[in-house]
């Protein structure tokens, strides 16, 4: 028997095993232990949750009032805080990252998260609309039906938090799948909101490998809308199928973000800056700071204290507090972030820290050490390429146009970083830069009321603030004759 024992699907308010009583096992990457057995779903599995989703529609949380389905988000926010020691372990255990980041960071972030959009349910209003003595024109922002959320190992209970709070604030029923490897805070949501009083199939957990339950899900014609956080191929992917039934889409994808600093920045704060936007989540960052342009006349002061603080960066037991850095997700993640490794010196980067697999004195475990190469250019694999893991690419650059154009050379558009103390630059630089969302002289800061997406291939649609709420609702203009 594992750590957690047997976990369930969560369909119309009760726990049941998949068709055929299928499970995945779920791997703890610090220890390469089998801590769960979670159920695997099948077509058939989504079919029931996709029915499940519409009864609530149909039923009491579609008749429910927007300030009741406020109420109820609060209240799971609150149920979650009770809980919020025993969701953060189970966030450390299935991926890996420490546990003052799931406790201090991100399991909060996803409680403030629900507490937010609990806000927001009664005052999705409409408008009306002037045109003319003989009509009364008026419009209302309905809630889209049935809506999936798909969401990655990296982040899996705040990813899942910014689609599922909006969605059910705006009154639409959620079938959510966790990524394979991190259901478990998944599980632990639906839970709590079992505990709390969600109607039945208002929120299904439905666990299970991208390519049957995902699959299943995306081509599901009951479904509304598909909000999906995950790899840029996995999203192309589910552009196409969803085009069959003409699902609404919302897209965060990958990124390859750039972080500049300029000559004239803070340099101590732009080396903490740099080493938070790469090793923060290990690496396992859509919006991590993986290509850093140095400016030419600081470059070579810049990256020796990058790599002096780099090499004091120490992977460590996620469980322990006082870790900074955690383990790679899985086995498989750990192999990719290597072969890059390999790549990068095999077309001549500058290995200036890190590098390889580490381990904390136990012999098992995804360990690897903070990696920063020097001499990239813009052609190499690794300054093109999302690593998602701790490998900085370092580049350089002559002046701040030339800066800007380097940023802008990729595929992506998530974020960016700029370090400098001119005003009138970091404004300038931050204008031209093709990204979602910029920070300067700051990385990887987020609050729930800030929008957040991807430019180019980085994805589209907005998660959280108020703009995450029309990417779950829909108009509806109607028109009363008055003559
Ligand atoms: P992934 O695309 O493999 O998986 C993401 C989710 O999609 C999982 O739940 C998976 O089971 C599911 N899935 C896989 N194939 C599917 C299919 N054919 N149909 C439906 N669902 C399917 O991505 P990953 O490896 O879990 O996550 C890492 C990626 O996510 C990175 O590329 C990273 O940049 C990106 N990411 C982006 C953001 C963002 O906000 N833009 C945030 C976090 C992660």
């Amino acid at each position: 028997m594992t750590e957690l024992g047997r976990k369930q699907l969560l369909i119309g308010g009760e726990w049941r095993d998949a068709e055929g009583a299928t499970t995945m096992p779920v791997v703890n990457p610090a220890t390469e232990e089998v801590v769960a057995e979670v159920a695997s779903a099948s077509p058939g599995d989504v079919d029931a949750a996709v029915a499940a989703a519409r009864a609530a529609m149909d039923g009491a949380w579609g008749q429910m009032s927007g300030r009741d389905r406020g109420r109820l988000l609060w209240k799971l926010g609150e149920r979650m805080l009770e809980r919020i020691d025993e969701i953060s372990r189970l966030e450390t255990l299935h991926n890996g990252k420490p546990i003052r980041e799931s406790r201090h960071v991100e399991v909060p972030m996803a409680i403030e998260c629900l507490q937010y959009f609990a806000g927001w349910a009664d005052k999705l209003e409409g408008e009306t609309i002037p045109v003319g003595a003989r009509a009364h024109v008026y419009t209302r922002r309905e809630p889209l039906g049935v809506v999936a959320a798909i969401v990655p190992w990296n982040f899996p209970l705040l990813l899942a938090m910014w689609k599922v709070a909006p969605a059910l604030a705006a009154g639409n029923a959620v079938i959510l799948k966790p990524a394979s490897q991190t259901p478990l805070t998944a599980l632990a949501l639906g839970e709590a909101a079992i505990e709390v009083g969600f109607p039945p199939g208002t929120l299904n957990v439905v666990t299970g490998s991208g390519s049957t339950a995902g699959q299943a899900i995306v081509e599901h014609p009951g479904i509304s809308k598909v909000a999906f956080t995950g790899d840029t191929s996995t999203g192309k992917g589910i552009m196409r199928t969803a085009a069959e039934t003409l699902k609404q889409v919302t897209l965060e994808l990958g990124g390859k973000s750039p972080n500049i600093v300029f000559a004239d920045a803070d340099l101590e704060a732009a080396v903490r800056g740099a080493t938070v936007g790469i090793f923060y989540g290990k690496g396992e960052v859509c919006a991590a700071g993986s290509r850093l342009f140095v400016d030419r006349a600081v470059k070579d002061e810049f990256l020796d204290k990058l790599a002096a603080r780099s090499k004091k960066m120490v992977a460590g037991d996620p469980m322990d507090p006082t870790t900074r850095l955690g383990a790679i997700a899985s086995k498989s993640q750990l192999e990719r972030v290597l072969d890059y490794v390999q790549v990068a010196k095999s077309q001549g980067a500058t290995l200036l820290a890190g590098g390889e697999r580490t381990d904390i004195g136990t012999g098992k475990g995804y360990f690897m050490q903070p990696t920063v190469f020097a001499d990239v250019t813009p052609e190499m694999t690794i300054a093109r390429e999302e690593i998602f893991g701790p490998v900085l690419a370092t580049l350089e650059f002559g002046d701040v146009d030339d800066a800007i154009a380097r940023a802008n050379d990729s595929i992506y558009g998530l974020a960016a970083g700029i370090w400098t103390r001119d005003i009138a630059k970091a404004h300038y630089v931050a204008s031209k830069l093709q990204a979602g969302t910029v920070w300067i002289n700051t990385y990887n800061v987020y609050d729930v009321s800030v929008p957040f997406g991807g430019y180019k291939q980085s994805g589209f649609g907005r998660e959280m603030g108020r703009l995450a709420l029309d990417g779950y609702t829909q108009n509806k203009s109607v028109w009363v004759d008055l003559s």
